[in-house]
């Protein structure tokens, strides 16, 4: 059985596949588990941290807290309860407390995105803990810094070509699992798929998303009475990550949305953090004297993402699921909560259960 992608969606299957008994190997394009779930160690100081992709985990997700409970890591909640947050979508700037911020969100985005603030919670030491409490179990089962170029098949096996160091090497198997991101699975060569799964692919749209972050010396936005969060009136959020963190340094994020997002990531990295600080001292005042380093993370660039989520949409999601010969499919873009953990999970477990199905025939 060969899984393709060490994301959620992947390393659920290979979990899940391995506890019933069958014989796993997994491709990784990259050289780490987890996918769009990465935490960002570098380039800050005293171990501070924060999210490139997954972060919070709202209360229904019961796939997500599933797992976290599995691999007992602990949980801390997303927001912070003291201090205000900043509202500019008003009309004019408001504190606020952290319930005007979700209020907010969900006037924006919908409840999906709203709620109490305490149905939020987010993992204790970063989001990469889960994937990793993943990934360790499955060891030498990962096979990483491979990937896929082609996927083949006739009535008898699967077959996989990947890159290893440069070259072109062979797998084979009774059954692969693809949770390739379409982004991605566009280049691969596919002469064993129907020419609708392969237009779909072609087709399905990524969203952009980027974060630029800056790392202060003090949390000076604290001496204000704020806790570093806040609103724009366009479709930006900022976080503070570090407010569950050791001080005294802190962390201000700005997460942009397609709409922003683009604009971004069009920006030379020196620009993106020279327009983020300025932007955000004119919010919070204080922080230009106060900042260290930034960094970024602009997921339309990113090698093995190409784009931060998907939806295949309703009317194509059969097609795009569709097992075809021994090729099954699974991952965020194929879920009903695209651009959530627990998409990628659910698309894995049902793959699981498809696969374990059509060996017992
Ligand atoms: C900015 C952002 C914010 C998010 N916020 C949240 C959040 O707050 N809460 C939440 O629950 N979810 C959130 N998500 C969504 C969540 O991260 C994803 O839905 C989920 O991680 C996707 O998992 P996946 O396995 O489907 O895909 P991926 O994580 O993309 O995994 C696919 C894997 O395939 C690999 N791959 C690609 N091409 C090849 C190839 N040719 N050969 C071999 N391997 C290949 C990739 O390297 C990757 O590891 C967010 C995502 C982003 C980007």
């Amino acid at each position: 059985m060969l899984v393709l992608g060490a994301g959620m969606a992947g390393l659920v299957a290979a979990h899940e596949l391995t506890k019933l008994g069958h014989d796993v190997t997994v491709l990784e394009a990259r050289t780490r588990p987890g996918g769009r779930v990465h935490t960002l160690r570098e380039p800050f100081s005293d171990g501070l941290y924060a999210e490139a992709g997954a972060a919070r985990i709202p209360d229904d997700h019961d796939l997500t807290h599933k797992y976290v409970k599995e691999f007992a890591l602990p949980l801390e909640p997303f927001y912070p309860s003291r201090l205000h947050a900043l509202r500019f979508d008003r009309g004019s700037r408001e504190e606020v407390p952290i319930d005007g911020f979700t209020e907010a969100m969900e006037g924006h985005f919908g409840y999906d995105l709203g709620g109490n603030p305490e149905r939020w919670q987010k993992i204790k030491g970063g989001a990469d803990l889960l994937p990793k409490a993943f990934a360790e179990r499955l060891g030498n089962k990962i096979r990483y810094g491979s990937p896929v170029v082609r996927i083949e098949q006739d009535e008898k096996q699967a077959r996989v070509v990947f890159l290893k160091a440069g070259r072109k090497e062979t797998m084979t198997a009774d059954n692969v699992l693809c949770t390739i991101p379409f982004s991605l699975l566009r280049d691969v060569e596919l002469p064993a798929l129907s020419s609708q799964k392969r237009d779909l692919i072609k087709k399905t749209h990524y969203d952009a998303v980027s974060r630029v972050y800056l790392q202060t010396r003090n949390r000076v936005w604290e001496d204000k009475g704020l806790n570093g969060f806040a609103f724009t009136n366009g479709p930006i959020e900022i976080w503070q990550p570090s407010w569950s963190q050791p001080g005294p340094r802190g962390i201000l994020m700005t997460y942009a949305r397609p709409g922003e997002a683009e604009r971004i990531t069009k920006l030379k990295e020196n620009e993106r953090v020279a327009t983020t600080l300025k932007q955000l001292d004119d919010m919070f005042g204080g922080l230009r004297e106060s900042f260290e380093r930034g960094a970024t993370k602009c997921w339309m660039e990113d090698e093995w993402s190409r784009g931060a989520w998907a939806f295949v949409g309703f009317g194509n999601l059969a097609t795009a699921l569709a097992r075809e010969g021994r090729i099954h499919f699974a991952g965020e873009h194929l879920s009903q909560w695209p651009s959530w953990m627990q998409g990628a999970l659910s698309t894995g477990l049902r793959a699981v259960k498809e696969i374990d199905e059509f060996v017992k025939v």
